[in-house]
């Protein structure tokens, strides 16, 4: 059985890492020379819209996937034309606008902030007096960890965010005041098995997910799998499935999905039985799902544009090591580390020294 991934970063490398054990063979397709999932199978190098490569990734893999969701509608389009294409391009369709998708979420009963479209720094002024302050103003399309998007605090925020945005179309959003973050993640087979993994309980800062922690038997999760259900279904969804959401009084309020693997899954190598990488492969392959089951308590701690001491972080008391292989650059990720302990008390002491570390070499 062959896969094609389109993109050859770390979650295409750590999908491969799970799906190699099983006899899962890989064929990347990637614009850059050095991605770092290309020592993992075959290696496309162009571009993602070069018809060439498409038609060989399309002949040579028995399903394509994908690592990120801004896949060009066309691309997906001609992939699923040719060969078994997971999940289906409606799901990126979704997920690339975020005003189609928190439409989408309404159409589902899946609360969202309240939020506008708005097209002209006149049509922002307007959309304030219903949003309210403070909010944010994202751009609808191409963003994710935070880029394209500003608070707005006062009437004087105004001019700056919509002259950011240089014209891209946009939505206001409510900001809301969260207790916490979490995200859920499912995965769905072709035959429509579905297994959810516990909550993920999630720290950003500057819009980047630093560190997120397991959440076994958290009082959210039944609603949580109810969302995410109901997402699955409505896409007819194959494969890992993330749902971001703010917990605030009590409800869960959607922020948006990630329709592949996600950052606040990390945790789940050496934190449930089954990671969400394999459980990936194993969806789009149409096999048994694995068991989701908490394995003691986790979390994940993600390096941003430096390097950990791998020594240093080895000598943390349950830290497991990922290294991507990528040269640091400025807000880049390019490692995470997973604990995985018997205790809270001995995962918080731990999460302290790897954060601590963490630290020492963000340059956000
Ligand atoms: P996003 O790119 O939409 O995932 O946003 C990145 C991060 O910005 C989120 O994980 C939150 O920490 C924060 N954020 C985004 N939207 C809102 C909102 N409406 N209210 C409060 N915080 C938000």
């Amino acid at each position: 059985m062959k896969v094609g991934v389109l993109g050859a970063g770390q979650l295409a490398r750590m999908i491969a890492l799970a799906g190699i054990p099983l006899g899962v063979e890989f064929i990347f397709l990637d614009p850059s020379k050095d991605a770092c999932a290309s020592g993992l199978g075959q290696h496309l190098l162009g571009d993602y819209n070069d018809p060439r490569l498409l038609a060989a990734l399309a002949e040579s893999a028995d399903v394509v996937t994908y690592e990120f969701e801004n896949v060009p509608a066309d691309v997906a389009a001609f992939l699923a034309a040719h060969t078994q294409v997971h999940p289906a391009p409606k799901a990126l369709a979704v997920a690339q606008d975020r005003l189609v998708e928190k439409n989408f979420f309404n159409d589902l009963g899946i609360a969202t902030p309240a939020y506008q479209a708005v097209d002209s720094l006149a049509e922002l002024e307007q959309a304030m007096a219903v949003i309210g302050w403070p909010a944010i103003i994202k751009s609808r399309t191409m963003g994710y960890d935070g880029k394209g998007q500003s608070l707005l605090k006062s009437p004087a925020d105004l001019p700056q965010a919509w002259a950011l945005l240089a014209g891209a179309p946009a939505i206001v959003e409510a900001f809301v005041p969260f207790d916490r973050e979490v995200s859920i993640i499912a995965a769905r087979s072709v035959s429509g098995a579905v297994v959810y993994y516990p909550l993920s309980e999630n720290q950003h800062r500057g819009g980047i997910l630093r560190v997120s922690e397991s959440r076994a038997g958290d009082g959210m999760q039944p609603a949580a799998e109810a969302a995410i259900l109901r997402l699955m279904e409505a896409l007819d969804y194959v494969g890992v499935l993330a749902l971001e959401l703010f917990e605030v009084n009590g409800a869960l309020i959607a922020n948006e999905f990630a329709p592949r693997v996600h950052n606040s899954g990390h945790w789940t190598i050496e934190g449930a039985e089954t990671s969400q990488f394999e459980n990936h492969v194993r969806a789009v392959l149409d096999l048994p799902l694995g068991a989701t089951t908490a394995v003691g308590k986790a979390a994940m701690v993600n390096f941003i544009g430096g390097l950990p001491d791998t020594a240093a972080l080895l000598a943390i008391p349950h830290a497991h090591c990922h290294l991507y292989g990528k040269e640091p650059r400025k807000g880049r990720k390019v490692a995470h580390a997973t604990l995985r302990t018997e205790t809270s008390a001995e995962l918080h002491t731990a999460l302290a020294q790897l954060v601590a570390l963490a630290d020492a070499v963000d340059d956000s």
